[in-house]
């Protein structure tokens, strides 16, 4: 478990980072006796890796926000996380055949080399290029994706909605990299907060305050701030 200190220090290194940069960062702070790279995984172990973080760092009961496309109502919808931290990894080594051809599965790195893309036919012929060689008819195409979805179902987190505003039923994919990080952030500003109560009370450094127990610390904000 990172201590108060490196949480604040692993936000302010990644804070302007791309998520995709985020997610490999934070999962490489969270298990520093990885030797592989972690930008190479596919995504379904690197969110599975980001769902266990979101356990030990922050609890196992997220909630997130999203909006009803048709209505803009605000949804919240709560995230298994534990049942994302307990599923099982994808094979590595893992492949999907098509047109007598292999395709392997896509990794962050895979990812961040489409960010530029802003056509989504060519970004996933990109792809394709990338993790497997040759070009593929449209029917193919749609077979390589369905087949890698299978193959790390993990990569793509998808929650479904019914708004009950307007009963609009919609899906929507959860971006782990940026759910993480969001809470990270959030995190981060509470500390400060209260770093910047008691430095003020008490004229306390930084150090001083973090290095304190969350318990003890919380007992001097509670006479700060009654
Ligand atoms: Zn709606």
């Amino acid at each position: 478990m990172p201590t108060q200190t490196e949480l604040l220090a692993l936000w302010e290194t990644g804070r302007t980072m791309h998520p995709l940069d985020q997610g490999v960062l934070a999962v490489e702070a969270g298990f520093p006796e990885t030797t592989e790279r972690v930008a190479d995984w596919p995504l379904g172990r690197r969110n599975r890796a980001l769902a266990q973080l979101r356990c030990r760092w922050f609890g196992d009961a997220p909630r997130g926000w999203t909006e009803c496309p048709q209505c803009a109502e605000k949804l919240e919808f709560g995230l298994d996380v534990r049942a994302l931290a307990e599923s099982a990894d994808p094979n590595p080594e893992g492949a999907v055949e098509a047109g007598g051809r292999t395709f392997r599965l896509p990794t962050s790195r895979d990812l961040a080399a489409l960010v530029h893309e802003t056509d989504v036919s060519s970004a996933v012929r990109l792809l394709l290029r990338r993790i497997g060689d040759g070009d593929l008819s449209e029917q193919e195409m749609e077979s390589v994706g369905e087949q890698l979805a299978a193959a790390d179902p993990l990569a793509e987190i998808r929650l479904s909605f019914d708004c009950p505003n307007c009963g609009a039923q919609f899906e929507e994919s959860v971006d782990l990299p940026t759910f993480l990080w969001a809470e990270l952030e959030a995190y981060v500003k509470r500390l400060v907060a209260d770093v910047h109560w008691l430095a003020s009370a008490y004229g306390w450094s930084e150090a001083e305050i973090l290095s304190m127990s969350s318990a003890r610390r919380q007992l001097y904000l509670d006479m700060v701030t009654a």
